[in-house]
C-alpha cells in the first residue's frame, strides 16, 4: 500500500491542464493525477508501486521540453510525476568547484546562488526560469555556451536516480577522474525519462567570469557567416563562449510579434558572439575591439558592446525568437545538427525545395552555429487547417532527408519525446535502436517508464 501526503498528489483539473499540455500547446494528454515526491526515499516507493501495478508514469520537471516528452499521452491514464518538490541545494564545493543539486531545482536559482559565490554553471537556455535541472540532465540540454563548455553531459561528475523497480541508483560522486568499470550515470544523461528519473547530480561549475563582450555583426550570405567564424575562433580560441546566427526571416518574425531592433542595420544574416573570461585584460572592450581586423571582415556592420545592459539587449532579440514564433499559428520546428563544412550547401537546398513545394513557406533560421546546430523553422503563411497535416508530413520529409544527404542528425538537443519517434527509426541505425531497446528493457522490464516517448 502506498500513502502519499496531501501535498504530495493534486487532482485538480485545474492544476493538470497545465501539467497536461506542452511548451508548444502540441501535445495534451489525459492524466487524471499529479504526483510531486518530496523525498527520494519517497519517490522510490511510488515507482515500486506503479510497476507491481503496472501503471505508467511520466517523469515532468518545468514542462519546458518541445518534443512532447514530459506530457502524458492523449487517451492513457498515464501518473505524471513532477519532481518540483525536490529541489534543494545539497552541497557547494567551492574547492573543487562542483555543486550538488536535486533534480527539481531550477537552473535560474541554482545560477544565481552560484553568482553569489562568485562561481558560474554555463548552460543557458531560454527556459532557464522554468526548467529543472533533472529535465535538462534527462535531454542533455545545449543551449548557448557548448563551444566552450560542452553540453551538460560533460559537466556531470556524478548522479543519483529511481529506477523503474524503485532502486535508488547511487552513482553521486565528485570527482573529475572516475575510471571505475561501465559509467552508468551516461545511460540516463539524456534518456528522456525512458530509464529512470533524476533525482540529484554533482555538476561542475567555473569562476564567474569577470567581464563579457557581444559582438553583433551581419552579412549578406550564409557564406560569409562561415569566414567570420573560421576568423573569431581563430583569434579568440576558447575565450567564445556563444556563437549564434539568426537569418533575416528570424528578426522579421521577432519585429512582427515581439520587439523591435533598434538602430541595427538590416542585412541577410545576423551573428551574435558571446566572448569571456579574459581576466586579465584590463579593458575587455577595447581589448576585444582592436584585436578584430574590420578590414578583412565582409561586413561594415559590426557592433561590440560597452555595458552588461547593452550585452542583456543584444541577448533579448536572440532569446526572444521561440517566442515570437509561438505566436505564429503555423510553424513546423526543426532542432537538426549538421556539419558546419556542408551547412550552407543544406540550407541553401533545402530552402529552396520547400519554396518549391509552398510558395508562401518562409525558413526561419537560427540557433548555436558554434556547434553545428540549426533550428531549421517553416513557417506557413496560407494553409487550409485540413491540409496542415500533410503540409507538416512533406515538410518533413524534405528536411530529414536532406539531413540523412548531408550528414546531421534530426536532433541536435531537444530529444525525441513523442514528436520524433516515428523519423528515429527512419534516421538512427538498427543496430543502435536493437541495442536502446535492450536497455530499456533492462532498465525498465515492466514499460512503466515514459512509455509512447523516444522508442
Ligand atoms: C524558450 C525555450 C528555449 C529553449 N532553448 C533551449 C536550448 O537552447 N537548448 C536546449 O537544449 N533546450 C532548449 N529548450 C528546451 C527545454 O527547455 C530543454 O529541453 C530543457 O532541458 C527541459 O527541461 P525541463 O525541466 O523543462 O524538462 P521537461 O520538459 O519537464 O522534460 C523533458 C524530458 O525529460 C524528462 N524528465 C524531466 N525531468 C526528469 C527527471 N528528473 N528525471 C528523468 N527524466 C526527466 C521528461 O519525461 C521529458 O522526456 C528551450 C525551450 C524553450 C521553451
Amino acid at each position: 500500500m502506498l500513502i502519499l501526503e496531501r501535498s504530495e498528489f493534486s487532482k485538480d483539473p485545474e492544476k493538470l491542464k497545465i501539467h497536461n499540455i506542452d511548451w508548444r500547446g502540441e501535445y495534451i494528454g489525459s492524466s487524471n493525477l499529479l504526483i510531486f515526491p518530496k523525498s527520494v526515499v519517497k519517490l522510490s516507493k511510488i515507482l515500486k508501486f506503479c510497476q507491481q501495478k503496472k501503471i505508467t508514469v511520466v517523469p515532468q520537471g518545468g514542462n519546458t521540453g518541445l518534443v512532447g516528452g514530459a506530457v502524458p499521452r492523449k487517451g492513457k491514464s498515464d501518473v505524471i510525476v513532477n519532481l518540483s518538490k525536490l529541489n534543494k541545494i545539497r552541497e557547494i564545493d567551492s574547492i573543487g568547484n562542483s555543486i550538488t543539486v536535486e533534480g527539481g531545482c531550477i537552473l535560474d536559482d541554482i545560477k544565481k546562488k552560484l553568482q553569489l559565490h562568485n562561481l558560474e554553471f554555463p548552460l543557458s537556455l531560454g527556459s532557464r526560469g522554468n526548467c529543472q535541472i533533472g529535465g535538462n540532465i534527462s535531454t542533455n540540454a545545449g543551449g548557448v555556451n557548448v563551444i566552450k563548455y560542452g553540453s551538460i553531459r560533460q559537466n556531470i561528475l556524478g548522479l543519483e536516480a529511481v529506477l523503474a523497480d524503485g532502486t535508488i541508483f547511487n552513482s553521486l560522486k565528485n570527482v573529475k577522474k572516475n575510471n571505475t568499470g561501465l559509467d552508468m550515470k551516461q545511460l540516463l544523461i539524456g534518456s528522456e525519462g525512458i530509464l529512470g528519473i533524476i533525482t540529484a547530480a554533482t555538476i561542475k561549475v567555473y569562476p564567474l567570469p569577470k567581464e563579457k563582450v557581444v559582438i553583433w555583426s551581419s552579412f549578406a550570405n550564409f557564406e560569409q557567416v562561415l569566414n567570420f567564424y573560421v576568423y573569431l575562433t581563430k583569434k579568440f580560441n576558447n575565450l567564445i563562449t556563444s556563437f549564434e546566427f539568426m537569418n533575416k526571416e528570424s528578426i522579421e518574425v521577432l519585429e512582427q510579434n515581439e520587439i523591435q531592433l533598434k538602430n541595427l542595420k538590416r542585412n541577410e544574416c545576423y551573428c551574435l558572439v558571446e566572448i569571456s573570461n579574459f581576466q586579465f585584460v584590463k579593458n575587455f572592450n577595447e581589448f576585444v575591439s582592436s584585436s578584430i581586423d574590420f578590414n578583412l571582415l565582409e561586413t561594415d556592420d559590426v557592433i561590440i558592446s560597452k555595458s552588461e545592459n547593452e550585452n542583456k539587449i543584444l541577448w533579448n532579440y536572440r532569446e526572444s525568437i521561440p517566442l515570437a514564433e509561438k505566436k505564429e499559428e503555423f510553424i513546423i520546428p526543426h532542432d537538426i545538427s549538421i556539419p558546419l563544412n556542408n551547412i550552407s550547401k543544406f540550407v541553401f537546398t533545402t530552402t529552396k525545395i520547400i519554396k518549391k513545394y509552398n510558395k508562401s513557406c518562409k525558413v526561419i533560421n537560427f540557433g548555436h552555429l558554434g556547434d553545428n546546430n540549426l533550428h531549421f523553422n517553416v513557417l506557413i503563411n496560407k494553409f487550409s487547417s485540413n491540409k496542415k497535416n500533410q503540409i507538416r508530413k512533406s515538410i518533413n520529409r524534405i528536411v530529414f532527408d536532406n539531413v540523412k544527404k548531408y550528414g546531421g542528425v534530426i536532433s541536435a538537443e531537444h530529444g525525441i519525446g513523442q514528436l520524433r519517434r516515428s523519423e528515429l527509426k527512419i534516421q538512427k541505425d538498427i543496430s543502435e535502436i536493437k541495442i536502446m531497446k535492450k536497455i530499456k528493457k533492462l532498465f525498465d522490464p515492466a514499460n512503466i517508464l515514459n512509455q509512447g516517448k523516444v522508442i
